[in-house]
């Protein structure tokens, strides 16, 4: 009898229960025990929705992120915050977002303010963890009491519970040491802490633990996997059997030691990992449980049932009561319920799952193993029939696409000429001054296009009115600009809800969900835009709001996109070709907007690529493989146009060291940078690598509201002086001023554009 499990499910809600009672609680609007309502509401229901699992996951629930939940559960708290007064759940509010000493909260008084944590991406999903701290010092203290009282709340609900948590050498590797110090030395201090843990929830009657260790997932030097058997050795004479989980890609090198580890059980992504599912059997002890993830978790595609009865039906014979079966990962990076969709076609609607449909699919496979495909053969017929539609589906494969897609040539990603004479023709037609000043794309999103844009949503007004609303805006924009004296003028994407959705709305092969919510970080939610068929543009995104634009001014105007590679790592993709495929096709696809712009003669055109980095894949090892076609892809986009157009390029925050060689072909006329919080110092890669192109590094935090002064940017301008030529310096602030007030944008920008006048007088 082959068992099924959950390793997580999405914490959320199907309707962001948990974003808005969050929101709520931290404007003052609802109290503390509304907020721990909700919470308890949202785990009860959603064990319910996994009551038909024989053991359902208990301690991935957060109210804010589960690492940072593993960080108190360990006693492991930034020093800055250890002796605040207040309640416990308010402190760790405070390291997950900070606070001001002068905020209204308790305690912000006499506990002063705080820094928030660090955020970071968890893996390659789009899932944002709270850093743990470390240093030479720190000492861990057991705190068990939230996973005590949600084990208790579990019980009086019947749960079968199987509580999570994060292994111990995955919680030091995800974490930062503040002095440089060793984290590893920490492992000896930290595993009793883990002991007495396994001890605690063995007291409160648990059977298996699963313990995450996705680092496995990576590769590990001699050290890491030393560590390994330090931990997991120490941990074999806890009285809980342990379920090693490991996700998110093949183990590799990894595979015969970590499953070789004293634990009960080990936990294969076998989506990820399928190739490796005959040497994990090969090495598994023989009392060992092999779970196995059959569906696939951070997809929203139904998995084909009959396929992996196939394969699975053998495996469930050798292995009997020893085979486990769940998703391949958490279900924390889908979308909850699809029966909350009441808008999506009804076509694309029945390729789809969202966690509860992947349970569902899971207790098919367990019924056809355990009691019979005969038992569940409606189910399996149904499935058939909706995988054998997609595969076929016109509204997927689009002819016309891959005959594009066949006629790619090295010469379309080529630019006519090199860098330097591009320049000069350029120079000669824009007239630009030395140190030009621009933005990012993006101005403010004002009270007047929110009302308008959800007036327009709700039928009360129509798509004239709405129109003439955002040309009031795009024109708003270019009289501030106008005053200001910029020198490239941008529309202010005041049409744009979202730099993905808007280009996806009006791409073929893409589709929209209403609540395919899932979390980013904290009360963070994005919805991600469905991309299920091929790729294609049948008509001209954006000019019409460029050439506008460009009629109410001389200066350049730029035309402004968001670029294959963002548009793919922010989506949900296909898992029946390659990203790579998917990405080509935008790529012709944006290539066609960026020769319409051309042709209308918008003379700069900037395609953001603020994902680029995102996408790396877990292993380095990969890392080239992916980055050599998503910047042929972003080449592609962009390299079509005359020499004396100019294309811009935008990276948001990130580090460049490691992928700067890539940065430098994909061969932009200039990249702007958010760089303001590095103070330059990100702009050292480029001076290592003697990037020849122009740069426009941020100078302008806009994530804080302080007006930076003209003398710190002429500062910062010069530190970049430094470091790259200033022929090849732009003046810009960081991206996303979309999130300010006209009343900061102004001043600030009024500062950046003297400070670019006082910059050119001392060239
Ligand atoms: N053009 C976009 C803006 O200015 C870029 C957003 C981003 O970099 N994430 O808002
Ligand atoms: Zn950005």
């Amino acid at each position: 009898m082959a068992r099924t499990h959950n390793l997580g499910f999405p914490r959320i809600g199907a309707k962001r229960e948990l974003k808005f009672a969050l929101e709520s609680y931290w404007k003052g609007q609802s109290s503390r025990d509304e907020l721990k309502t909700t919470g308890a509401a949202l785990r009860s229901r959603h064990w319910q929705d996994q009551a038909a699992l024989d053991l359902v996951p208990v301690g991935d629930f957060a109210f804010y992120d589960q690492v940072l939940d593993m960080s108190f559960t360990l006693g492991n708290l930034p020093e800055r915050v250890q002796d605040f007064h207040g309640d416990a759940l308010d402190n760790y509010f405070r390291v997950a977002r900070g606070r001001s000493a002068q905020s209204a909260e308790d305690h912000a008084h006499c506990c002063g303010g705080v820094a928030a944590g660090e955020m970071t991406k968890w893996f390659d999903t789009n899932y944002h963890y709270i850093v743990p701290e470390f240093t030479a010092g720190t000492q861990f203290k057991l705190d068990a009491s939230r996973l005590i009282e949600q084990l208790q709340e579990a019980r009086t609900q019947a749960v079968k519970a199987k509580p999570v948590i994060i292994g111990p050498v995955t919680y030091l590797a995800l974490g930062k040491a503040k002095d440089e110090s060793d984290r590893l030395a920490l492992l000896d201090r930290l595993l009793p802490v883990y002991s007495q843990l396994l001890a605690a929830l063995a007291a409160e009657g648990v059977e298996w633990v699963q313990i995450d260790e996705p680092i496995l997932a990576t590769e590990l030097e001699a050290d890491w996997r030393h560590a390994f058997s330090t931990a997991y050795h120490a941990l074999k004479t806890a009285p809980v059997k342990l379920l090693l989980a490991s996700y998110f890609g093949p183990l590799r090198a990894n595979l015969e030691w970590a499953i070789k580890l004293p634990t009960a059980g080990f936990h294969l992504d076998a989506v990820n990992a399928r190739d490796e599912l005959n040497s994990a059997l090969n090495y598994l002890a023989a009392h060992k449980v092999l779970s196995l993830g059959v569906i696939n978790g951070r997809n929203i595609w139904k998995t084909d049932l009959n396929g992996v009865l196939q394969w699975l039906q053998p495996v469930a014979e050798r292995l009997g009561e020893r085979l486990w079966i769940a998703p391949s990962c958490s279900l924390l990076h889908v979308p909850v319920d699809l029966d909350s969709e009441e808008r999506l076609d009804a076509e694309v609607r029945s390729w789809l799952a969202f966690a509860k449909q992947k349970l569902v699919e899971l207790n098919v496979l367990a019924r056809a193993l355990n009691e019979g495909v005969d038992t569940v053969q409606a189910e399996l017929a149904a499935n058939r029939a909706a995988i054998a539609a997609r595969r076929v589906s016109p509204r997927v494969h689009n002819p016309s696409v891959k005959v594009a897609l066949s006629r790619i040539t090295p010469e379309l990603g080529q630019r006519k000429s090199p860098y330097a004479e591009r320049a000069a023709k350029q120079a000669a037609l824009l007239k630009l001054p030395k140190f030009p000043t621009t933005t990012i794309g993006s101005f403010p999103q004002t009270a007047e296009i929110r009302h308008a844009r959800s007036e327009y949503k709700a039928g009360r007004l129509d798509r004239q009115g709405y129109l003439a609303a955002m040309r009031t805006e795009i024109a708003r924009s270019v009289k501030e600009q106008e005053a200001l004296g910029l020198d490239v003028f941008v529309h202010g994407e005041a049409e744009r809800n979202d730099m993905v959705e808007y280009f996806g709305e009006q791409l073929d092969g893409y589709a929209f969900s209403q609540f395919g919510w899932v979390q980013s970080y904290g009360s963070r939610c994005v919805k991600p835009p469905i991309l299920f068929g091929d790729i294609s543009r049948p008509r001209a995104m954006t000019v019409e709001w460029i050439k506008y634009a460009q009629s109410l001014t001389d200066k350049p105007m730029k035309g402004m996109l968001t670029g294959p590679v963002t548009i793919l790592n922010w989506s949900f993709v296909r898992d029946d070709q390659p990203r790579s495929v998917s990405c080509q096709q935008l790529a012709l696809a944006i290539r066609q907007e960026v020769l319409d712009l051309e042709k209308a003669g918008v003379r700069v055109i900037q395609i953001d690529e603020a994902a680029l980095r995102e996408g790396l894949p877990l292993r380095r090892a990969q890392w080239q493989e992916y980055l050599s076609w998503a910047v042929e892809s972003f080449r592609i986009t962009a390299n079509g146009v005359a020499d004396e157009t100019q294309i811009h390029t935008h990276m948001c925050y990130s580090e460049f060291n490691d992928i700067i060689d890539s940065i430098a072909d994909m061969d932009a006329d200039v990249i702007t940078i958010e760089t303001s919080r590095s103070d330059m110092e990100l702009l050292d890669a480029f001076e290592d690598f003697q990037y020849p192109n122009e740069i426009g590094p941020g100078v302008y935090d806009i994530h804080s509201p302080n007006i930076p002064s003209e003398e710190h940017i002429v500062q910062l301008m010069q530190k970049a002086a430094e470091r790259v030529p200033a022929e090849r310096l732009w003046v810009n602030p960081d991206c996303g001023l979309k999130t300010r007030q006209w009343n900061e944008v102004i001043p600030a920008l009024t500062n950046m554009v003297k400070a670019a006048k006082t910059l050119r007088s001392q060239l």
